[in-house]
């Protein structure tokens, strides 16, 4: 089990509990890995008190706040099951349903997702939170070149080879549920109905989740670009026969249009299509820039009952820990 965690101190004693019985149900041998994105409650000592009195309750410590993605892939890469489960840390995933998960691993599926069927989430009650969720995954299914984009979060179950696979992708922008949906396998679904985080506020700022979205638009398709060239054809087609009508007005009613308004609203839409398409270049050269910077994903501080023979993925490579930098 891989639960990434940032400031979830009250949620804590009860996802512990129900985590432990929900895989002991299983009846495999398991252990929950939990990854502490550089919390500033008390979340630290209680993670730390759950390992000794716990074995198989393990703790890796990000050196700072990373974010959701980037610690679910330092969870990945620790993690040493034959099977891993991904879990938020909110209680908004029920770990009951992660013996379904093992009953479909177990019946041959390498992938098991587990599909929202309904959100009673509180998420929602803002409302541009709630606009963006609507509006994203749609929209991501219909701009992304991947086969299948289920709505789907990181929650559910991958086979060993899916996760080394996974850890494999050197790419740094890590939308999860794109990049296990690009690497296919045999796959099967798990509905669920997703509850409201059990307490505290969301952790994932707006920015954040807007980042997240253009990641998965952006980094699993080149349409943005396309549409951009396509915006620039139809402008240049509306300017040929704007000119063609102005020419023949002025042929057949023999006067000059004269036109302020014309001139101002044609430079603006320009100036606006043109920024727009440069921003959607942007988009893509940022991303590049990132990934050629070659910078590791996260920083770790410190690991509890984690062996060291992790297999390091290719976006993790071995960095000197410095006590006292923040970027
Ligand atoms: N989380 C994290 N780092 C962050 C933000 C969130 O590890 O920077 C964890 C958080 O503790 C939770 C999970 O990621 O376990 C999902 O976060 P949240 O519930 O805020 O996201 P949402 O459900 O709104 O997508
Ligand atoms: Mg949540």
């Amino acid at each position: 089990m891989v639960v990434p965690i940032y400031n979830e101190q009250e949620n804590l004693p009860e996802l512990s509990r129900r985590l432990r019985e929900a895989c002991d149900t299983t009846g495999l041998s398991w252990e929950v890995l939990f990854v502490d994105d550089g919390s500033t409650d008390g979340s630290g000592e209680v993670l730390e008190a759950l390992h000794a009195s716990d074995e198989r309750m393990k703790v890796v410590t990000l050196s700072r706040n990373f974010g959701h993605q980037p610690a679910v892939s330092a969870g990945l890469a620790e993690a040493r099951g034959d099977a891993v489960v991904l879990i938020d840390g909110d209680l908004q995933d029920p770990p009951e349903l992660i013996s379904d998960f093992v009953a479909r691993w177990r019946e041959g599926a390498d992938v098991v997702l587990a599909e929202r069927t309904s959100r009673d989430d509180a998420t929602f009650r803002n409302p541009l939170r709630a606009i963006g969720f609507t509006l994203f995954y749609p929209l991501f299914r219909r701009v992304s070149d991947l086969p299948t984009a289920p709505d789907t979060g990181i929650f559910g179950l991958m086979d060993r080879a899916v996760v080394d696979e996974l850890n494999a992708m050197p790419e740094r922008s890590r939308f999860i549920p794109g990049l296990r949906a690009w690497l296919g396998f045999r796959t099967a679904t798990v509905q669920y109905d997703r509850a409201d985080r059990a307490a505290g506020a969301p952790k994932q700022t707006l920015v954040r989740l807007i980042k997240y979205a253009a990641d998965g638009m952006f980094s699993f398709s080149t349409k943005p670009l396309k549409i951009a060239t396509l915006l620039g054809f139809l402008v240049s087609l509306g300017s040929l026969w704007l000119a063609a009508y102005y020419a023949l007005s002025k042929w057949i009613n023999d006067k000059p249009t004269d036109g302020f308004t014309t001139t101002i609203v044609v430079v603006l839409f320009l100036g606006g299509v043109q920024l727009i398409t440069v921003g959607i270049l942007g988009e893509y050269i940022g991303r590049i820039y990132e990934e050629v910077k070659q910078r590791p994903l996260y920083v770790i501080r410190r690991k509890l009952g984690v062996g060291e023979t992790s297999t390091r993925p290719v976006v993790r490579r071995e960095v000197e820990v410095s006590t006292s930098e923040n970027p």
